[in-house]
């Protein structure tokens, strides 16, 4: 079965809020921040929202290990220029998998860091050093290492650097990769062939580790590094490369997530208001792109 959702905002009714968003979009899954993706805020996580959220799952056929939480891209473990900072990012980290557990998500999704002003090797270091202090036993959810854009002196831009990263962490079932396919294809890798791109990623790091697959097209060509996300079909990847894909057979039990950009008023418009995420969904498991689907959720939204 396809497992198809979206980036999901999470709300003042925490998980709650981000489940009945995500069937709005007639997901089958989703992935939320636990506060801002550019803030360290935190509230604690209230029980009445999980139970509630988990019996309305459960009617709508929606298994909790699909769903994903992703850390906020603000933490850093690749640099120890502050260490303080290092080890905020630790313990934060750390705590934001006792939140995942709490609430029974398998799975978080975590940029593996920046190597400011060092080497890309000792920012990987700094990387492992830390995956292995964090994951000590005391949690139960993966993380999941996403692969990278490339951009500045990000680290987990090629499979050599991931499968690095996933070689060295001590505790191996704790430990996955997700794939973003904008990321990828801004990193270099032509995804047209996706076959020997999961023949390359089987034998550096083994397909069994690929635990969540972001789906989207990116506004910049092959090899770019600027990680720009874009609309399904609209960008530089491509319609027909996307569902390859989605519909992989090797990849059928994996969740899907599109982090696309909102659409605007005109499709030029720099406000972006309206969420595609109903509509891609549509798409996606109709295997037909539609030309006019911008036009259709300016439509629905203003009705
Ligand atoms: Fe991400
Ligand atoms: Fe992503
Ligand atoms: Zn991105």
């Amino acid at each position: 079965m396809l497992i198809i959702g979206s980036h999901v905002s999470f709300g003042k009714d925490q998980i709650l809020g981000s489940l009945k968003e995500a069937l709005n979009y007639n997901a089958n899954t989703f992935m939320f921040y636990t506060g801002a993706p550019t803030n360290t805020i935190r509230k604690d996580i209230e029980d009445k929202y999980i139970d509630e959220a988990l019996s309305l799952m459960q009617k709508n056929n929606i298994d909790i290990n699909n769903v994903v939480c992703h850390a906020p891209y603000i933490v850093n473990l690749g640099s120890k220029k502050d260490l303080s900072k290092y080890e905020f990012s630790i313990n934060f980290i750390r705590n934001e998998l006792k939140r995942c557990d709490e609430m029974h998500i398998t799975k978080m999704v975590l940029h593996p860091g920046n190597a400011v002003d060092i080497s890309k090797e000792e920012g990987l270091n700094n990387i492992v050093e830390a995956l292995n202090t964090i994951l000590d036993g005391t949690t139960k959810c993966k993380i999941l290492l996403e692969t990278m854009a490339g951009k500045g002196s990000e680290c987990g831009c090629t499979l050599d650097e991931i499968a690095y990263l996933v070689k060295n962490t001590h505790k191996q079932d704790q430990i996955g990769v997700c794939l973003d396919t904008c990321h990828l294809f801004d990193g270099g890798y032509d995804l047209s062939d996706f076959d020997s791109f999961l023949n390359e990623f089987d034998t550096k790091i083994g397909l069994d580790k690929i635990g969540c697959i972001h789906i989207n097209d990116s506004k910049n060509v092959l090899g770019s590094h600027k990680d720009r996300h874009e609309n399904i079909g609209i960008g530089n990847i491509g319609f027909n490369n996307l569902i390859k894909i989605i519909y992989h057979d090797k990849l059928t039990n994996i969740p899907k997530i599109l982090e696309t950009p909102y659409i605007g008023e005109n499709d030029d418009d720099k406000e972006r208001i309206y969420p595609p995420y109903r509509f891609e969904i549509e798409m996606i498991r109709n295997q037909e792109f539609d030309p006019d689907f911008r036009n259709k959720i300016r439509a629905y939204y203003k009705k």
